[in-house]
């Protein structure tokens, strides 16, 4: 093995803004960490977030919650999912996905994965009555064609709830991710586009649904302190039969992602830039498929994919070993057994699936890296120039 090693951390972001680090000592220094402890004539960070998150999302309503998991599982409970449901959702995506649905006691129905990382439309369409609930999870920032999404389950009213883990920023067709279905949800965990170690956000235009939102948040009846909720009469019509679900977010972590929501949009196209450096380093690489990004998307990568399509294992396996003795860092979603956050459909044991061959074909080929925004463009550059060497070298057969 030859050649230069990359020595950046793949899993190191940027440091907290120093801004957002006073504010964050602010709320300390006041001792009011609790959402619902404010001062008189004080309004919580919280609620601040919840206002400044439902504006600059352009959703009626906004809620902040204690992790984008719990966003998911809250937004289901909301929509009325009960124990034994079946909820549709995507074969390629992350552990907390299924693990939401199966934390209200439904049932996941994984819908298969095309070569373009997105939703297959034909297993979607033909699973669409077996549910009245799409988890839809735009997985490591890969958007399906939302208008044709929205028209297939408006057809088969199945309600459709976001996950936009990986595209807080995004659009279709001009239109925000989060904002096609009936409700979208956020992380904010480390690795996603806005950092408070942990936290989700959900935002709806629906009165009633968010009002169960809030009341399953845990919000103790002190509703009206919310500055981005439906108005007090709607939580008449919920409040006694919401149960409390409590997974509210403090005012330390949101005084935390107030001062990078507004930076979000300037990050994001720094991301962008990286995730371009990449994508014109790997184009034409023999043996490598380059995901295509539709005209109508609008992405926000801070990750990168790439498919080795009908390479052996072993193959793939040699590729991740070299490139990883030259200090990059990449991860495999097609390795039997689930490492990191590389899981499978078919290692999810609590919800079995009958076999998608078309998608495991996908699913074996994918190859992942992070591009933290630690990394500059030339070190993205760089990455892309060690791939390409070391995909090349083993496609030859060296
Ligand atoms: C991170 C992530 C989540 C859940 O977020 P947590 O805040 O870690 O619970 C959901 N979906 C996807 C695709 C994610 O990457």
């Amino acid at each position: 093995m030859s050649g230069r090693v990359f020595t950046g951390n793949f899993t190191q972001q940027e440091p907290i803004p120093e801004e957002a680090i006073e504010a964050a000592v602010r709320v300390m220094r006041s001792g009011r960490l609790h959402r619902y402890n404010t001062a008189p004539g004080e309004e919580s960070e919280a609620a601040l977030l919840e206002q400044e998150f439902a504006a600059w999302s352009g959703a009626k309503f906004a809620l902040a919650v204690a992790s984008g998991g719990y966003a998911l599982a809250t937004a289901l409970r909301a929509l009325g999912v009960k124990p034994g449901d079946k909820v549709l959702t995507n074969a390629f995506t992350l552990a907390p996905v299924p693990g939401a649905i199966a934390s209200t006691g439904a049932v996941p129905v994984f819908v298969g994965v095309t070569e373009e990382l997105v939703i297959d439309f034909e297993d979607l369409e033909s699973k669409l009555h077996l549910s009245n609930v799409l988890m839809l999870s735009h997985m490591r920032g890969h958007i399906c064609d939302m208008d044709r999404l929205m028209a297939l389950c408006d057809a088969a009213s199945v309600r459709v709830i976001e996950d936009c883990a990986h595209t807080m920023g995004a659009r279709w067709n001009g239109v925000l991710s989060g904002r096609h279905g009936v409700i979208g949800c956020y992380s904010t965990q480390t690795y996603k586009h806005m950092n408070s170690g942990e936290g989700g956000l959900m935002i709806s235009d629906d009165a009633e649904v968010m009002a169960r939102a809030v009341m399953l948040s845990g919000s103790y009846m002190l509703y009206e302190r919310h500055l981005a909720a439906p108005a007090p009469e709607v939580f008449e019509t919920v409040k006694y039969d919401t149960p409390n679900v409590s997974g509210r977010m403090d005012n330390l972590r949101a005084a935390l992602l107030r001062v990078q929501l507004r930076d979000l949009d300037a990050q994001c196209a720094r991301w962008n830039a990286r995730y371009k450096v990449v994508e014109a380093g790997l184009t034409g690489t023999p043996g490598l498929t380059v995901i295509n990004r539709p005209e109508a998307e609008d992405y926000v990568m801070s990750s990168f994919q790439f498919l080795l399509l009908d390479w052996t294992g072993d193959k793939v396996l040699e590729v991740v070993r070299r490139t990883a003795a030259r200090g990059v860092e990449l991860k495999w979603f097609g390795g039997a057994e689930p490492v990191g956050f590389t899981s499978r459909y078919d290692s999810w044991r609590y919800a079995p699936s009958a076999p998608m061959p078309a998608s495991d074909r996908v699913l074996r080929a994918i190859l992942d890296l992070r591009l933290p925004l630690t990394f500059s463009e030339e070190d993205c550059a760089e990455i892309a120039g060690i791939i390409r060497e070391e995909v090349g070298a083993v496609y030859q057969g060296e």
